[in-house]
C-alpha cells in the first residue's frame, strides 16, 4: 500500500495517531518534535471522548458576550487585552460562523467525524495493548440554574437533529446517578455516548511507544523549514540537520500556522488557552467525567487524580498563564464535590489549536500533493486525533475515507 518515507511534525495525539495508521500501511516514517511525546496540548486535557460534542464554540448571540469577554479576565471565555488586535480578525471569522445557517452546517460536518472516533481510539488502543485506557461510562452534563438549562435546550435540540443520544434526569434523580456531587443540581443530562481515557498523557506516551517498537522513529527537535523541490517538500530542516522524505504531515498543534505557509497555505489558526487542577489525592471520585455547563468545565477521575479542566482564554502563545483561573476551576471544584485534598496539586496551561468556525483542517494539501495537515481540534483534538490519522493515512494511500472532507479543507478560508 505504500513504501514511501513520511516526515509528521508533531509528537501530540494527532501526530502520534497519524505516525501509527501510515506505519501500518506499510510507509517509513519519521515523527519530528521539539518535545517528548505528548507534552504539547496533549498533556492536560480532561480526557473525554467527547463524541456528542458538535456543537462549535461561537453559537448564535456570542457577539453579545464579547464586551463580558474583555471586562471579566476570569470569566469562561475571555480575552486578554493586549492580544485583541493580534486576535482581531480571528474573532471576526469566529463571530461570522456563528450564525444559526452556519452552526447547522458545522454540527453536520463534526459530527461526521465524531462518530467514528471511538473506533479509532480503540483500534490503536488495541494496538499498543491498551485497551483498559478507554472506559465507556458515558459524561452527565449538570445545572445548578433553571435559566442555564432553559438556554441548553438550543443545544440540546441542536445534539438530537444529529442523532446524539441523552437522557434528561431529575433533581431528585441525580445524586443517586452520581453520589460524589454535592446536592446542588436542579438538572443534568446523561451522554451514555462518550467515553474517556484514564490518563490522556500516557496514552499518547504508549502510542508512541508502540510507533517506536513497530520501527518509527521519533526525533527531538524543532521544525525550522523545508526543502522545497517542483513537486513539493523533499526534506525537512530540524535542529540544524536535514532529512530527507517523500511527503510530510504537519500535525503541530497550535504551532502549525507558520509551518503550514511554508508549505503554501494561509490558515486563519490561532489559541483557546485552558487550564486545569489536578488533584491526586482529592478523596473524591466520580464514576464518570461531569461537565459543570454553568462554569464550562469538565471534571474527569483519571489514574493521575481527579482533574478540573476547560475555560477558554484568547491570549495567543506567548503570553503568560493567568493561573487565577486555574484557581477559578478549584473554588468551582469545591462548591460541587465538597472538600477536597489538595496534597500534590498541580495547576497546568495549554493551547488548543483552534480554527475560528470550531472545524478542524484535516486534509491533503492543494499546492502540493504531498503534503498532509491535521491540526486545529480545538476542544476535541484528544476525541479526534486517532480518527484524523486514519483519515490522513486514507488520503495518503488513496481511499476512499468514508467522510466528507469539504469541510475540513485547508484553503476553506
Ligand atoms: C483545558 C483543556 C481541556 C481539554 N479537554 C479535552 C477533552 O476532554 N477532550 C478532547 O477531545 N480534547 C480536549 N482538549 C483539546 C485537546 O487537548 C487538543 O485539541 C489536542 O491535544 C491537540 O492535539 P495536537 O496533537 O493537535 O496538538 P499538541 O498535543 O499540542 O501537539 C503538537 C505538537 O507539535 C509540536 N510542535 C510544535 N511546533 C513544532 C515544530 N516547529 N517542530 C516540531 N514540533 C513542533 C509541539 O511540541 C507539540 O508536541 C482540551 C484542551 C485543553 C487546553
Amino acid at each position: 500500500m505504500g513504501n514511501r518515507h513520511f516526515i509528521v511534525i508533531g509528537a501530540g495525539i494527532v501526530g502520534v495517531s497519524a505516525a501509527l495508521y501510515l506505519q501500518k500501511d506499510g510507509n517509513q516514517v519519521t515523527v519530528i518534535d521539539g518535545r517528548d511525546p505528548g507534552e504539547g496540548t496533549s498533556k492536560g486535557n480532561a480526557s473525554v471522548i467527547a463524541t456528542e460534542s458538535c456543537i462549535p464554540v461561537a453559537t448564535p448571540g456570542i457577539l453579545w458576550d464579547v464586551p463580558k469577554m474583555l471586562m471579566d479576565p476570569l470569566s469562561p471565555l475571555a480575552i486578554r487585552w493586549s492580544y485583541l488586535p493580534q486576535i482581531a480578525p480571528w474573532l471576526i471569522r469566529f463571530v461570522a460562523a456563528s450564525s444559526e445557517k452556519r452552526v447547522e452546517q458545522i454540527s453536520i460536518a463534526l459530527r461526521s467525524v465524531l462518530v467514528h472516533a471511538l473506533a479509532a481510539h480503540k483500534e490503536l488502543a488495541g494496538l499498543a495493548n491498551q485497551s483498559l485506557m478507554i472506559k465507556d461510562t458515558g459524561w452527565l452534563g449538570v445545572f445548578e440554574t433553571d435559566k442555564k438549562f432553559d438556554s441548553y435546550q438550543w443545544d440540546l435540540a441542536l445534539q438530537k437533529r444529529r442523532g446524539v443520544e441523552f437522557k434528561i434526569l431529575k433533581q431528585e434523580e441525580i445524586r443517586q446517578f452520581e453520589p460524589s456531587l454535592n446536592p446542588i443540581y436542579r438538572h443534568a443530562v446523561y451522554f451514555p455516548e462518550n467515553s474517556y481515557v484514564t490518563d490522556n498523557f500516557a496514552l499518547v506516551q504508549r502510542l508512541a511507544n508502540q510507533f517506536v517498537a513497530g520501527g518509527g522513529r521519533i526525533v527531538k527537535a524543532d521544525v525550522t523549514g523545508f526543502e522545497i523541490g517542483a513537486d513539493g517538500p523533499k526534506a525537512v530542516k530540524a535542529g540544524g540537520n536535514t532529512y530527507p522524505c517523500d511527503a510530510v504531515v504537519v500535525a503541530a498543534g497550535a504551532w502549525s500556522k507558520k509551518l503550514t505557509a511554508m508549505l503554501g497555505h494561509k490558515v486563519p489558526l490561532d489559541t483557546e488557552r485552558g487550564y486545569h487542577v489536578t488533584l491526586p489525592n482529592a478523596q473524591k471520585r466520580p464514576r464518570m467525567p461531569i461537565y459543570s455547563a454553568d462554569h464550562s468545565f469538565a471534571i474527569t477521575p483519571l489514574d493521575v487524580g481527579l482533574r478540573f479542566a476547560g475555560t477558554v482564554e484568547l491570549g495567543g502563545l506567548d503570553l503568560p498563564p493567568n493561573y487565577d483561573r486555574a484557581q477559578k476551576l478549584m473554588n468551582h471544584g469545591k462548591r460541587m464535590f465538597g472538600d477536597l485534598d489538595e496534597t500534590g496539586r498541580s495547576d497546568w496551561m495549554g493551547f488548543r489549536p483552534s480554527m475560528p468556525d470550531s472545524v478542524p483542517v484535516i486534509a491533503q494539501g492543494e499546492r502540493f500533493k504531498n503534503t498532509f495537515f491535521g491540526f486545529g481540534h480545538g476542544h476535541i483534538g484528544l476525541t479526534l486525533g486517532p480518527v484524523t490519522g486514519r483519515i490522513i493515512a486514507d488520503l495518503a494511500a488513496g481511499r476512499d475515507p468514508g467522510v466528507d472532507l469539504a469541510p475540513f479543507r485547508i484553503d476553506r478560508f
